[in-house]
């Protein structure tokens, strides 16, 4: 009896460094987010230890501004801080190596390109010269306005027809550093033809395709099969053409890109060697290079263990820039060739942490189990009988080779009564207690596996974490919110923002709003062996609980899609403040997309739709079945509907029911 409380109470027992630990948030959340000594997720704002923002009382916060949620929390000082921290890696790598030239980031676009985001990267970088990177026109369109200054870099690559090609010629005739970067020989007879036509010759860059190849889950950036930039013969040939028409001198950058997220520093190694032979080779030819520019790729850390996986990598960002500017110093002093100013375009690591989805649980689905009032009616199905023998088994026996023997016989016995219950044996009550008497059964036999400790853990044991998670709903759509899970299978780190000071007892799926069996979370970041969910307590009524999803920052924000119509989710951007109350501002609120704003996309004017509600309930007046007044009040409420969001709202979002 002794030793049974002495389990009960080591359960309950939990700290926040447990929960730290559990949700491995030191592992992608460094140097930013951490758990507080209240058990929630607070995010450090870098003025010394004690300051930090917590993440509830943003949350709170923005629920008495009436903001809708799902809520998309931006960091602002954290596309500050990494950009900070950027810079200062290659500082510190070019004044340790005594590499001749600077650095100079630009941020490539693609990977956030909301406003916010972009006039954030724009005022932090501007003490470091940052400029941009883009790879469309419509991206090239927004990005020119923003060239503050003539040093500025804009480096466009992607596909270009003649009117982005003609725009970047006019912005190098204003004097913007705008660099097109020839990824294929038709784009330079373009530019070539534009410049005769206009008598004025352009800068350009080219693009070539290393045969370095990476593996990631981007690794069809490089290699033969890639669908950018130039081979080493069409390189050739490019730089014949230019030679024949006066434009050596203008190619002013070489270009390469690895891919997102390279996985290690020694692929990087290779690959920055291979282009710096390609740039040597092309200075002793007489072309005018200047920058080489060697991509993104600079990798984030999403939470999954790490080496050897194709999601993983194994640097930081200070062993990233040193590899880069260590490799092509080596190279360029074998052949005694002047440093170029180097260039990198990292994104993901500049935007990924800063944003943090926030969405209410909106409710449980998990496995009944017997209450103790039920009891077996007396003309019971033999099988069932028998589950229910077990259950009083399964609290009695210690032993786990017993155990393992009454997980194995219930599963049977489960399994039969429903095959007993299709063949019409078996009434559907009797069905609902054998299901609830065989989960009752698992809930205590994994209690028992789980105090057991076993190494290696048995098999069974991952079978009835799996069997007994529960479902839990959540007001998000993964593909409007995080398109690459459900595209590329990539891991979002998601955990409560609080209660973290209390042991997570149960086992969660997370599921979204979508009518789509692929609109949920199917893997988690976690210490448990098994990732396919998500360690959190129990519901408890009336109390609202917040999943927060983080690292969204990078590339999720304009991927994701319209399934099922959902729009986007409101968003406050955040800044830190010391003096103030909780440590923080809002400077910004943006509202998610309205109903009427989605079924505009999909070609449903708002006029149309009301013409038509108003016919309908028209008609139903004229027939007399429906009062006049109150027919118009339905107009009225359905109209009114266009102006929400396409979320649950939020007065609902307290419920906590079961579904
Ligand atoms: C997508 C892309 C990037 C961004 O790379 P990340 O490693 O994801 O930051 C940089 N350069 C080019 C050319 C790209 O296409």
């Amino acid at each position: 009896m002794v030793q049974v409380l002495e389990t009960l109470a080591q359960r309950s027992e939990w700290s926040v460094s447990q929960s730290e630990e559990l949700y491995q948030v030191s592992r992608w959340g460094d140097p930013y987010f951490f758990i507080n000594s209240k058990g929630h997720v607070a995010m450090r704002t870098g003025g010394g230890s004690s300051s930090s923002i917590d993440i509830v009382a943003v949350v709170e916060e923005a629920r008495r501004r009436g903001i809708e949620f799902p809520l998309l929390i931006r960091f602002q000082d954290i596309i500050r801080a990494q950009i900070d921290r950027l810079n200062q890696a290659f500082e510190t790598a070019i004044e340790e190596t005594g590499y001749e030239s600077p650095y100079q980031g630009v941020y490539p676009i693609k990977v956030n390109q909301l406003h916010g985001v972009v006039e954030e990267v724009l005022s932090s970088g501007q003490k470091y010269g940052m400029g941009l990177e883009c790879g469309s026109k419509a991206e090239l369109i927004a990005a020119l306005p923003y060239l503050q200054d003539d040093q500025m870099l804009l480096i466009c690559n992607g596909v270009k027809d003649h009117t982005t090609i003609s725009l970047m010629i006019a912005a190098q005739r204003l004097g913007m550093n705008v660099i097109p970067v020839v990824e294929k020989q038709k784009e330079f007879a373009d530019l070539k033809s534009l410049a005769w036509e206009e008598g004025f010759l352009p800068v350009l860059g080219a693009r070539v395709r290393l045969t370095t190849q990476v593996s990631s889950r981007w690794e069809d950036c490089t290699g033969p099969a890639s669908k950018f930039g130039l081979s080493a013969s069409e390189l050739l040939n490019l730089v014949k053409e230019l030679e024949i028409s006066g434009f050596l001198d203008r190619l002013h950058l070489l270009h390469c890109h690895l891919g997102s997220q390279i996985p290690d520093i020694h692929t990087l190694k290779q690959a920055i060697r291979e282009v710096t032979q390609v740039y040597v080779s092309l200075i002793k030819k007489g072309v005018g290079l200047r920058y080489l520019d060697v991509g993104g790729g600079l990798g984030v850390n999403y939470g999954e263990d790490m080496a050897g996986t194709k999601a993983g990598l194994d640097y930081s960002m200070q062993e990233y820039a040193n590899a880069i500017v260590m490799t092509i110093k080596e190279v360029c002093d074998v052949h005694n060739v002047r440093t170029p100013i180097l260039i990198t375009e990292s994104g993901r690591a500049v935007t990924a942490h800063h944003s943090v989805l926030i969405s209410p649980i909106l409710g449980r689905r998990g496995q009944d189990e017997l209450s103790h009032e039920m009891a077996l009616p007396n003309d019971a199905h033999e099988a069932v009988r028998k589950l229910f023998q077990l259950v009083m088994q399964s609290t009695e026996r210690q032993n786990v080779d017993e155990v393992l023997e009454i997980f194995h016989e219930a599963r049977e016995k489960h399994d039969e009564t429903h095959t007993l219950f299709t063949q019409g044996h078996l009434s559907l009550e009797e069905r609902a207690m054998a299901d609830q008497a065989f989960w009752s059964i698992c809930q205590s036999l994994l209690v028992k596996l789980q105090d057991a400790s076993l190494h290696p853990q048995p098999p069974e044991l991952q079978k009835l974490e799996n069997l007994l998670t529960d479902q839990l709903l959540c007001d998000f759509s993964v593909f409007q919110s995080m398109l690459d899970h459900w595209a590329i299978g990539q891991p979002f780190p998601a955990m409560p923002i609080d209660r973290l000071n209390e042991r997570p007892s149960r086992r969660g799926i997370l599921v979204d709003l979508t009518c789509d069996s692929d609109g949920r979370i199917n893997r988690y970041v976690s210490s448990c062996p098994n990732k396919s969910f998500l360690p959190i307590h129990p519901l408890e009524p009336g109390a609202s609980t917040f999943i927060g999803f983080f690292l969204m920052g990078a590339y999720e924000d304009t991927m994701g899609g319209a399934h099922n119509l959902f729009g986007k989710v409101s968003e406050v951007h955040i800044y830190a403040a010391q003096e103030k109350k909780d440590h923080f501002w809002i400077d910004k609120i943006i509202p998610g997309t309205t109903v009427q704003e989605m079924l505009s996309q999909v070609q449903y004017l708002p006029k149309d739709l009301h013409r038509r509600m108003s016919e309908l309930v028209r008609a139903k007046i004229e027939a007399g079945t429906v009062r006049p007044n109150v027919g118009m009040g339905i107009l009225g409420q359905y109209m009114e509907c266009l102006q929400q969001s396409t979320y649950c709202n939020t007065g609902t979002l307290v419920r906590n029911l079961d579904l």
